[in-house]
């Protein structure tokens, strides 16, 4: 079992599904002692369950979800089955790469709080990486449980419909308020820093939008494949369908602004000057 203690309180339990999505693996933390609140019990491993309930030891309060995709969700329903800990997170109103098993017990949603003797856990909503994605807050330990919203060592893909770009951005601004220490990532390593982490994500993603803006107004009018070449030309190729997912969220997000124009009959994309 990979455990390791990050903090007096908090625990991080890595499963075993390391991948060009998941990196290492997805992080599944336990916080707290006697009762313990479990954010993101992963894929549906019985392995990666049975070292979470061996970890937990008859403690286990609750189970949070980030959001719900096939990496962070599953292992839910499996251990509410043996434990009867209510499941609590958001549905999606996307079919597409859900896990559709997923039924919370409670339905969580911005601003609410778990309070146990020992800690409080606030819920923040943080849509992009997807429309239910939330993050949460451990106000003793001022660290952000981050699940998708922001990994440690690759950038997160933005898949529209569900992904948006602009609500991504806008998420990251919100989590910056916060009072915070520690990045807790749903894959990868503790982050410090966390403003430092935020501000550079942010100006990662507004100057690949520049090179977005550069591309189409050379070109006038472009589709994906034409521009994740100019756009991506530092990524290898072999990224590209994941790239164009991003960039498409870019357009979207340039679209909403009335920059660009897309044009359904051929696919492109029109710069509008
Ligand atoms: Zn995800």
């Amino acid at each position: 079992m990979r455990i390791k203690k990050l903090t007096e309180r908090v625990k991080c339990i890595t499963a075993n599904n390391p991948g060009i999505m998941t990196g290492p693996g997805t992080n599944t933390y336990l916080i707290g002692k006697n009762n313990i609140t479990v954010i993101d019990p992963g894929p549906a491993s019985a392995e990666h369950v049975d070292d979470i309930l061996v970890a937990c030891d008859g403690r286990l309060k609750q189970i949070l979800v980030t959001h719900t995709h096939m990496d962070h969700s599953p292992g839910a329903k499996l251990l509410n089955e043996v434990t009867s800990a209510p499941v609590m997170g958001m549905t999606s109103t996307y079919k597409k790469n859900q896990d559709q098993s997923f039924r919370p017990d409670k339905t969580l949603l911005d601003k609410d709080q778990i309070k146990e003797t020992e800690y409080t856990i606030t819920t923040v909503h943080t849509p992009g990486h997807a429309s239910n994605h939330l993050c949460f807050f451990l106000e003793e330990d001022k660290l952000i449980f981050t699940g998708d919203h922001i990994m440690n060592g690759s950038t997160v893909v933005i898949i529209p419909p569900d992904g948006n770009m602009r609500d991504y951005l806008s998420s990251l601004k919100s989590i910056k308020k916060l009072d915070l220490q520690f990045i807790a990532p749903g894959h990868g390593a503790l982050m410090e820093n966390p403003n430092k982490a935020i501000d550079w994500i942010i100006e990662h993603r507004l100057s690949r939008e520049a090179k977005v803006i550069e591309a189409l107004s050379m070109l006038s009018k472009a589709n994906l494949d034409d521009l994740v070449k100019i756009v991506y030309r530092d990524v290898n190729q072999n990224l590209y369908t994941i790239a164009k997912y991003s960039l498409e969220a870019h357009l979207i997000k340039l679209e909403c602004e009335g920059i660009v124009q897309y044009e359904k009959t051929d696919n492109t994309y029109i710069w509008l000057d």
